[in-house]
């Protein structure tokens, strides 16, 4: 009698337990410049919409081919001050603390040099000598100002330079995406935004959200590992994104700032993973640009978790990486 009851109990629970789960809902759309993915449990049906209102918003305020975004005035008006969202100061005030932080490796003035090279237009090439010194002589972080005027409003001034947030702005989207799910009660959901990715929770099945780092020399679907992800971010810069070929050469585009042109270094990515969005973005960039021997004591220094992948399919991690996200090695080309 007893096993019937507690039979009877075990059933009622499931139902109860099915009833409550909320049903996924998911969503693919196109924003700043990339393909946007999500699937989210929750019971108000209208979270995937919030989100993608959340995205324009962001775009409408930060990108810099929007003439009418925030970043879009700053570089038109070049070095007068101009009036700004709360959120776009937040995102510049964040860019220019981590471009002091990495010494110029992430530096949000690059607009100039990364519009000269023309990545991702149907007019990419390699810029000439006389007009990469020019725009150097633009490219620095420095040189941003911004502020609070007297009504309480913010303001910033590019300063000369052309601000850039394309290394930030993804990474900064998904804070807010992983903000709003926590609004709306969501504790289980995936969210893929071009090469940054946030999961929370785990699967209905009780399994954990697993992510797939892409393999840099293979295409688009191809991952060379997997990690599990709960409650952080995670960020690649690849030399596989955006880049051209010319004469031969291969022109990838992250750039270093301090000599203009696209980094050449024995890297093919950088994975970050942190507990912010838009940090593991500006990590990602940043660390490529540092290369994997000063990225590696910049992360530990930093306390962020990393992982390079060389050219030749060396991985070179963090302490405690691959235990931390249980790292799952796929392609066994690549080694330690
Ligand atoms: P993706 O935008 O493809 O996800 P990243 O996160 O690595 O890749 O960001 C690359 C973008 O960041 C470039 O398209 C450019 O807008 C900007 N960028 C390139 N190099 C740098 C750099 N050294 N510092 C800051 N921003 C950069
Ligand atoms: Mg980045």
């Amino acid at each position: 009698m007893k096993r019937i009851l507690l039979c009877c109990l075990a059933i009622c629970c499931i139902f109860a337990f099915t009833a409550c789960a909320p049903a996924a809902q998911t969503g693919e759309s196109f924003a700043m410049d990339t393909i946007i993915t999500q699937t989210v449990y929750a019971k108000n049906d209208s979270v995937i919409g919030q989100n993608n209102q959340i995205l324009r918003d962001i775009e409408n305020k930060m990108s810099k081919t929007i003439p009418t975004s925030d970043i879009g005035r700053m570089n038109a008006q070049n070095t007068q001050d101009v009036e700004i969202s709360d959120d776009t100061a937040q995102v510049l005030k964040t860019c220019v603390e981590h471009a002091a932080l990495t010494d110029g490796a992430f530096d949000p003035a690059l607009g100039g040099l990364m519009a000269a090279w023309g990545f991702g237009t149907q007019n990419a090439h390699i810029p000439g000598e006389a007009e990469l010194e020019g725009l150097l002589a633009h490219t620095d972080y420095n040189a941003i100002s911004a502020g609070v005027n007297e009504d309480g409003k913010a303001f910033a001034n590019a300063g000369g330079t052309q601000v850039d947030l394309g290394g930030a702005g993804k990474g900064y989207a998904l804070d807010r995406l992983a903000q709003n799910l926590t609004d709306n009660g969501v504790s289980s959901a995936i969210l893929s935004l071009g090469g940054s990715i946030y999961a929370v929770g785990t699967k209905p099945d009780g399994s954990a959200y697993k992510i797939g780092i892409r393999d840099p020399s293979g295409s688009e679907n191809d991952y060379m590992a997997t990690l599990e992800l709960d409650g952080k971010f995670v960020s690649t810069s690849g030399t596989y994104e955006r880049g051209f070929t010319q004469d031969g050469t291969y022109y990838s585009h992250i750039l270093d700032p301090k000599t203009g042109y696209p980094v050449k270094n024995e890297l093919a990515s950088v994975t970050v993973i942190c507990p912010s969005g838009i940090l593991s973005d500006i990590y990602s960039t940043a660390l490529f640009v540092m290369g994997p021997e000063k990225g590696i004591a910049f992360a530990h220094g930093q306390g962020v978790d990393a992982l390079f992948l060389t050219n030749d399919k060396q991985m070179i991690a963090t302490d405690g990486f691959a235990e931390k996200y249980g790292l799952s090695i796929t392609n066994k080309d690549y080694h330690g």
